[in-house]
């Protein structure tokens, strides 16, 4: 087993999870840079590594049971164990012509947007849980937005928003069935930052962006689980 703690991030190669590797390895996190495309996680994780950091790259879709069960496995005969898991991957679809409106939202939209958002963290926490249950040991951020938040109905794609409020409830209910363990599990509004998503009229940097998912990355023994936070602060499901 691996001394040093590992984390995955997904999404590794750029935007918020490229910056979420740069810290975690920072923080002396041996870091697992997850891409769907292999020679771009390459590329992320060898910059990395030219910053004198410990990251490796793999690749892994989160969509893909295959390319999950071969992450699990790799990490499995690597380090047997994982300690940190970076769901971040996450794609945001306009709705063209349908603009903001639900009622014109189009169902193979919602159907791409909740298979890569909701159903892909669902699929790499399952694969990779088991890693955590046997050290009992771990800590889960969900990378979401407000816009999913419930009480303040923001703006946005119809698919994104309903994809990151069910990411939120996924998120409970991980934490609920792994009450009494020290399993953590948390999601995190990164706030509008600057990345191909965020566009550049964002006022966040990536690292203003990634500070609250490195905090509940790192959150000590007893910490918080279950729950919704941006700026480390918890807010409104
Ligand atoms: P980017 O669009 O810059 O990056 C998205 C990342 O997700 C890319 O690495 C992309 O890979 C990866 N990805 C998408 N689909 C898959 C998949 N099926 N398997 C593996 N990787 C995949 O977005 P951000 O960095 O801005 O966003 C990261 C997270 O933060 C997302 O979950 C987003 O919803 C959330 N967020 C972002 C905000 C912002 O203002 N930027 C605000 C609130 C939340 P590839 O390069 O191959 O496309």
């Amino acid at each position: 087993m691996s001394t040093k703690k590992v984390a995955v991030v997904t999404g590794g190669n750029r935007g918020l999870g490229f910056e979420a590797s740069r810290q975690l390895a920072k923080k002396g996190y041996k870091v697992i840079l997850t891409s769907r495309d292999a020679a771009k996680g390459k590329a992320a994780a060898q910059q990395l590594q030219s910053e004198g950091l410990d990251v490796i790259s793999h690749p892994l879709d989160v969509t893909s049971d295959d390319s999950n069960r071969k992450l699990a496995e790799f990490i499995h005969q690597q380090f047997g164990k994982l300690d940190v898991l970076v769901n971040n991957a996450g794609i945001y679809i306009d709705n063209q012509a349908g603009g903001n409106s639900v009622f014109n939202a189009k169902i193979d939209t919602l159907q791409q947007t909740i298979d890569s958002n909701v159903y892909g963290p669902l699929r790499v926490t399952q694969a990779l849980i088991p890693l955590m249950k046997e050290q009992n040991y771990g800590r889960i951020v969900n990378v979401s937005s407000g816009m999913g938040q419930l009480n303040d109905m923001e703006e946005g794609s119809p698919a994104y928003r309903i994809s990151k409020t069910a990411l939120n409830a996924l998120t409970r209910i991980f934490a609920s069935e792994l009450k009494g363990t020290n399993i953590l599990v948390n999601s995190v509004c990164p706030g509008w930052v600057k990345t191909d998503m965020g566009g550049s009229e964002a006022p966040r940097t990536p690292e203003q962006g990634v500070d609250t998912i490195v905090w509940l990355a790192t959150t000590p023994d007893g910490g918080a689980t279950g729950g919704f936070f941006r700026d480390r602060q918890p807010i409104d499901w």
